[in-house]
């Protein structure tokens, strides 16, 4: 088994990215990291969140930034 994926760390997060054809994604998550503005959370999934999994804020919780 090789390794063939690339990694790096996210230019504005440095959470660990990974290479994939159409962009880069952080680990875990999705492309792009969301945060509440409400509770400071941030972080991401596959897909979006629609609520805040910390506070379940469905209003303030915005799109922070995409993985560079
Ligand atoms: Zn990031
Ligand atoms: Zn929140």
């Amino acid at each position: 088994m090789s390794e063939n994926n690339q990694t790096k760390n996210c230019g504005i997060c440095g959470k660990l990215v990974i290479a994939t054809p159409s962009a880069w994604v952080h680990e875990g998550a999705g492309t792009v990291e969301q945060k509440c503005r409400k509770c400071g959370w941030s972080g991401g999934q596959v897909g979006k969140f629609i609520n805040c999994p910390r506070c379940g804020d469905a209003t303030e919780l915005v799109d922070d930034h995409t993985a560079s």
